[in-house]
């Protein structure tokens, strides 16, 4: 059952505390049916690879429309999985090559870059678009001409804050190409391109379960879900220390698998995603509107073929106004983030020859200076919401 918010007169309060998001008001709305599942293993006490994970592998599997999906701990490690089994299935090998190349974009999340490192090859940074915040085909296809392209093995779109990347392109490309495409769905469950859910337009894809992410478990999670029969049967190795049989294995494999308590929880909440990725397009709807005309903020652009899904709603402020912005909505009360202030390429970890770009990524680096993510939870209510615009517009006055 979801709990709408009420809608009431949109007044401003100002002194309405609003929180980057609360995750108790999503337990409450599902109360008795999580309390109830938990409930359901503790009696049965199967913790490790439970009913429940396969229940729930099953149910996201046809909830993204068919294929395998294969639960995992975490999105990090559904990331590190899928790239170790695309290294098995393309090379024979246990791990990629440093020659190995994989393009991806650099404002995302540590995990989407360190991944391609921990599965042993090069990740290359490509530009994003500056409009919509993600990877611009473009920008791939030039990697692809460069000196470097006929080292570029595969790539990561990653569909950051809930909007799709340019599918069509990435797939035509991929193609032509024969590099594979593994989506990072960490930010995006239930977002489409062209009316297709992503996470079953590439080889494969990484879900995470992470409990602030649009399906969230209360713990870390995640998902690999692909067509490939095959693929998905190495993941399983892979999650499980390596082999069908942990007692007797093939692989370098990790002890990565989904708990069943977390597939027992993302199990009830599976059913209310779609009707809570309703509810962040109304309130995103709100924001567009409350902040129309702002000459000093710019609101998130959508391609008229993504469904966006807004794990994040942001905002762009002027160079330099950034700071003052989150520390006049902090003083209303008022959460905000920064996702992300030190795109990949600039992370110590990424220096050096551990990654490859194609040059200073200037869209990344101003998108990096000017973003500020809103609050944004499905049950948020749209005082809440009146609160964070009135808050922006006394601001910009
Ligand atoms: C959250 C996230 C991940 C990692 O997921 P975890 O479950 O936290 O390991 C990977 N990529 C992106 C873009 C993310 O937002």
């Amino acid at each position: 059952m979801i709990t709408h918010s009420p809608s009431s007169a949109v007044t401003s309060s100002s002194s309405l505390r609003v929180p980057l998001l609360d995750l108790r008001r999503e337990y409450e709305a599902s109360r008795g049916a999580i309390d109830e599942a938990v409930r359901t293993c503790f009696i049965h006490q199967q913790w490790i690879n439970g009913p429940e994970v396969r229940v729930l592998e099953d149910a996201v599997a046809r909830f993204l429309g068919g294929g395998y999906a294969v639960g995992v701990s975490s999105g990090t490690d559904a990331l590190v999985l899928a790239l170790r089994a695309l290294a098995l299935q393309r090379t024979g090998q246990e791990y990629f090559t440093r020659n190995d190349v994989i393009v991806t974009t650099a404002f995302t999340f540590t995990a989407t870059g360190d991944a391609i490192l921990r599965a042993g090859a090069t990740p290359m940074f490509v530009d994003i678009d500056p409009e919509t915040f993600v990877l611009d085909a473009s920008h791939l296809r030039a990697a692809l001409a460069s000196e470097v392209g006929t080292r570029v093995v595969g790539i990561i779109p990653v569909h950051l804050y809930g909007h799709a990347c340019d599918m069509d392109a990435i797939a035509d490309i991929a193609v032509a190409h024969k590099i594979f495409v593994l989506e990072d769905c960490a930010q995006a469950f239930g977002a489409r391109w062209r009316h297709r859910r992503i996470g079953t337009l590439g080889d494969a894809a990484a879900l995470s379960f992470f409990p602030s992410k649009n399906l969230g478990g209360c713990g870390d999670g995640g998902m690999v879900v692909t067509n490939d029969a095959a693929l998905a049967s190495l993941v399983r190795m892979l999650r499980q220390h390596g082999g069908k049989d942990k007692y007797n294995v093939e692989h370098v494999g990790y002890n990565a698998r989904l708990d069943t308590l977390q597939a027992a929880i993302l199990r009830v909440k599976l059913p209310n995603v779609d009707a809570y990725n309703s509810r962040r397009r109304a309130i995103a709807a709100q924001y567009d509107d409350g902040l129309r005309g702002i000459p000093s903020i710019v609101t998130p652009a959508v391609h008229p073929a993504a469904f966006h899904v807004f794990h994040q709603y942001t905002i762009r402020v002027g160079r330099g106004a950034r700071d003052g912005v989150v520390e006049y909505l902090t003083r209303d009360g008022i959460g905000t983030a920064v996702y992300y202030r030190t795109p990949l390429h600039r992370m110590a970890l990424f220096s050096g020859d551990r990654s490859i770009r194609m040059d200073d990524l200037p869209h990344t680096t101003t998108a990096a200076d000017t973003v500020v993510n809103l609050p944004i939870a499905p049950l948020q209510t749209e005082e809440e919401t009146a609160a964070v615009i009135a808050s922006l517009r006394a601001y910009a006055q």
